[in-house]
């Protein structure tokens, strides 16, 4: 199997240290440990980040009214042409405490929202929800292996981030933006674009 450069540069190390404690002993440096490129496959390396999240996630339960809250923000989508049907059809979203960030696709079918989002206005769980659906999109046209090594690739490309200058993450914001400003436009009463509110989600 063909392995990549995912983790030979220093900076993404640092935060992907946080996971890979085998590799990366507390207190070591990028000089004094250097991780071998060849240490690991690029998707076990988005494995490993999304295990630690789906193995949390598996023992939360979020209370009844959360579930209505994804599903009128999945039925404002929808009404609004900023998603289909379709895209929802093997899609379970469900709330976790993500501890970081306020979405996250660990797979193509699945889709966590931070349990902090649980009091969010339709609209802004909404603008949340397409740009998770983009990760969704990503997942469809580049097959599962390729959007795990595409990702970790351009994460670390851009020294860990996970904002608009990763490729892919800059193609999810895009398409949050264009909900944010359609649910703004289709209904004028809704409250404050949760991006004021909220730190960037990954
Ligand atoms: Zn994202």
């Amino acid at each position: 199997m063909k392995r990549t450069s995912c983790l030979r540069r220093a900076g993404a190390r640092d935060l992907l240290c946080l996971l890979l404690a085998v590799v990366c002993p507390s207190g070591a440096t990028a000089q004094q440990a250097p991780v071998p490129a060849e240490s690991f496959d690029c998707a076990d390396a988005f494995d490993l980040i999304a295990m630690t999240v789906i193995i949390r996630c598996a023992h939360y339960t979020s209370p009844a009214a959360a579930h209505a809250r994804i599903d009128a923000a999945r039925h404002r989508l929808q009404a609004t042409g900023l998603a289909t049907v379709a895209e929802f059809e093997t899609l379970e979203i469900t709330f976790c405490p993500l501890m970081q960030g306020t979405g996250m696709v660990p797979g193509p079918e699945r889709l966590y929202l931070d349990d902090g989002l649980q009091g969010l206005s339709v609209d802004g769980l909404a603008e949340i929800i397409a740009h998770e659906l983009e990760h969704v999109r990503q997942f469809a046209n580049r097959g599962e292996r390729g959007f795990k090594c595409d990702y970790v690739r351009d994460m670390m490309a851009c020294g860990g981030c996970q904002d608009r200058r990763h490729p892919m993450e800059r193609e999810a914001y895009e398409r949050q933006d264009a909900a944010r400003l359609r649910l703004l436009h289709e209904s004028p009463s809704t409250p404050g674009s949760v991006t004021t509110r909220l730190r960037p989600a990954p």
